[in-house]
């Protein structure tokens, strides 16, 4: 149903409030180990606005056996499918990608300074699996002359390197077909628009390859039978669906899918090798009532330690949102994170009963959202490089609400976002050298901390009024989702304060006057540093963006527990009182509840109006200098670890051993079978 915050969105927040220093370049242990190392790199290198991080799975090597083989032969079905999703990007894109990477997979002889563009753009094109940004959907280019690329590919040719030239065609006529893509930011400019202007069309004007010749004119009277997986194909005037299918379009990468799957289910708990049968089923067939099936299997595994990903997800790119991108991912349950995660759930009435609003819009009967802690282990398509955080599945309405969903919090994605953000973010917007240092010690934990209980106890919380009829959505209207967000904030930061944190053990009583500084400062921060992502106008939209700074700026407004002040001319928000900051913390939770619950949308369009949307261009302006003379990224792809398959003698994997490329380039050769 969602995906939650997608990482590009959520590593741009976690910049912008949870700074934690790059790390020493130690490399990471080959032990398994429960707690993350904080000598180890994450942040491996920057591509102009992208960064490249190093994804760890500290538990991988103390799982059984079974469980490791369980999840090889699914990351093969992972690595076996992510062509889909460069395809589904662009028809050319594939084409494109085996042209770059045979010439940096043979770099002898070539211009350096070509080279060095060329492996600019190669590296960019991995991480967006394609030629288009996935913050903007444009098509980024490349930087060079058409003489220049041709000369590279010439001079890998005669290294070694193979070109996918279609039969009767020389390189240079290949590098002509594709030069369009590769040089002319005008040419299939936008991969998913669902804005065109007036008078255009969606789908003529959005370059992806899961439509091909068709407009939204063609569609009217035209029944669809594989809306989900396949192609629609306008030829000599007639549609026609490519089933996504054995023996359809892309037969060859689901066949090989299937077949690690098939490998895959003797490793697997029962009710993980259901929803696997399943899911060879319905690649076989193509069939819509097979992928209900399918669905219904993999929501009704709830319990497995290692589960998966794969097939026709998530709907973006399609502008229509019906057709589904293909992605994988592999993943084990985090036990420490999920433990803390029950706790507050199965603690949830507890919160419930001392929550600081009005008991009559106490619930009396509250149950936590359940959610697992992961460790992903390989994302592949749709999912990778570039990841998303919190993901909730399947997105079939009607299976949700007759069977469930499963929501999973990927762990060691948010460590890994948390501590490749540089250092420098941290130092430039702390007021002391205390603050900054809190940060570096607490910040993660204490974002994590509140992130639960945002999700778990927060979003899970409070009732109406008794009399009040219909939704609150509609009452509120516009300013519902800043308001729900803004009150989930508060009862995370209200409770990470309560002694009952420590009671339960999920804190250490000496630290958690530290965590809950390191996290109200943070939050204090962010309240500014969130504006360089608003770079026209004076004006926020973005939901979570207005309730942030709503909350920062009524309890500048109504407590002593922030300061603003300059220093050498540049803007500092200090949060120097605690106690007065959960204190206001907990009344203004109240008036929100009582908004929410009386439906009042008066009360909440002048919160947001006087506090949540407004802001200084002038303050912004000083804040995107500082951000940009920092040079941060906006976005993130992460190299996964490797896996590596010891065989004995009679061909059973008797280890599964992993390791960290730190590199993408090494990775991305890898999946693509070029590695020497
Ligand atoms: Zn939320």
């Amino acid at each position: 149903m969602y995906r939650l915050t997608s990482c590009a969105v959520i590593l741009a927040a976690a910049i912008a409030c949870r700074p934690t220093p790059e790390k020493s370049s130690a490399p990471p242990p080959a032990a398994a180990s429960s707690s993350p190392e904080s000598s180890r790199k994450y942040l491996l290198e920057q591509i102009d606005d992208a960064s490249v991080v190093q994804l760890y799975a500290d538990q991988f090597a103390a799982l059984p056996l079974r469980e490791k083989t369980l999840i090889w032969h699914l990351s093969q079905a992972a690595i076996a499918g992510r062509d889909i999703y460069y395809d589904q990007k662009h028809r050319q894109a594939l084409e494109m990608r085996r042209v770059l990477e045979a010439i940096v997979s043979h770099p002898t002889g070539i211009d350096p300074a070509a080279l060095a563009e060329i492996q600019r753009y190669t590296k960019l094109f991995w991480i967006n699996s394609g030629p288009y940004n996935n913050l903007t959907a444009r098509k980024f280019v490349l930087k060079t002359t058409p003489q220049a690329l041709s000369a590279a590919a010439r001079a890998a040719a005669g290294a070694g390197a193979t070109f996918p030239t279609q039969p009767n065609e020389s390189l240079d006529q290949l590098l002509t077909r594709l030069g369009p893509m590769f040089f002319d930011a005008n040419v299939d400019a936008i991969v998913t628009n669902k804005t065109p202007g007036p008078g255009k069309d969606i789908l003529s004007s959005s370059a992806n390859n899961l439509y091909s010749g068709v407009s939204m004119a063609d569609l009217k009277g035209f029944t669809e039978k594989y809306g989900l997986n396949s192609r629609l194909v306008k030829s000599s005037g007639k549609l026609s669906e490519e089933v996504y299918r054995v023996g359809g379009r892309y037969d060859k990468e689901i066949r090989q899918i299937i077949s690690h799957l098939e490998a895959a289910i003797p490793f697997a708990t029962e009710p993980m090798a259901n929803a696997l049968r399943a899911l060879i089923q319905f690649y076989k067939t193509g069939e819509d009532a097979d992928r209900v099936k399918y669905d219904i299997a993999w929501v009704a595994d709830k319990a497995s330690p290692v589960d998966t990903i794969n097939g026709f997800i998530e709907v973006y790119l399609d502008p229509r949102g019906i057709k589904g991108s293909w992605e994988a991912l592999v993943f084990y349950v985090n036990k420490e994170k999920t433990d803390r995660i029950n706790k507050f759930a199965a603690n949830a009435q507890w919160f419930e009963d001392h929550m600081p609003f009005d008991a009559k819009y106490r619930k009396a009967d509250v149950k936590g959202i359940v959610a697992n802690a992961i460790d992903v282990v390989v994302e592949t398509g749709d999912s990778g490089p570039v990841t998303p955080i919190g993901i909730n599945l399947p997105n079939d309405q009607r299976i949700r609400e007759e069977h469930g969903s499963k929501s999973v919090s990927l762990a060691n994605v948010r460590e890994a976002s948390d501590n490749a953000t540089p250092a420098s973010l941290r130092t430039e917007f702390s007021w002391t050298p205390e603050e900054a240092e809190r940060t570096m010690k607490f910040g993660a934990l204490a974002a994590e901390l509140h992130t639960d209980m945002h999700e778990v106890i927060g979003h899970a919380s409070g009732q109406q009024a008794s009399g009040f009829k219909g939704t609150p959505q509609e009452a509120i209207k516009e300013f519902f989702s800043a308001l729900e967000e803004g009150r989930a904030d508060l009862v995370g930061l209200y409770f990470l304060g309560d002694p009952k944190l420590a009671e339960l053990g999920i804190v250490s009583a000496a630290d958690q006057d530290a965590i809950v500084r390191a996290e109200y400062e943070a939050y204090t921060r962010n309240a500014i540093v969130q504006l360089r992502r608003v770079r026209e106008g004076t004006q926020i939209e973005e939901d979570h963006m207005r309730n942030r700074q709503m909350i920062i700026r009524w309890l500048m407004a109504n407590t002593k527990a922030i300061e603003q002040r300059t220093r050498d001319g540049k803007t500092y928000l200090e949060m120097t009182d605690a106690k007065a900051f959960r204190d206001g913390v907990g009344k203004l939770l109240a008036e929100i509840q009582r908004i929410k619950s009386e439906g009042d949308y008066a009360a909440a369009k002048k919160l947001f109006e006087t506090y949540g949307i407004h802001f200084e261009a002038p303050l912004r302006d000083e804040i995107v200098k500082r951000v940009d003379s920092l040079n941060l990224p906006s976005y993130s792809g992460f190299v996964m670890p490797r896996l590596a398959a010891v065989k004995g003698g009679d061909g059973a994997i008797t280890d599964v051993q992993i390791s960290y490329p730190m590199d993408l380039t090494t990775q991305m050769l890898e999946y693509a079978g070029l590695s020497k």
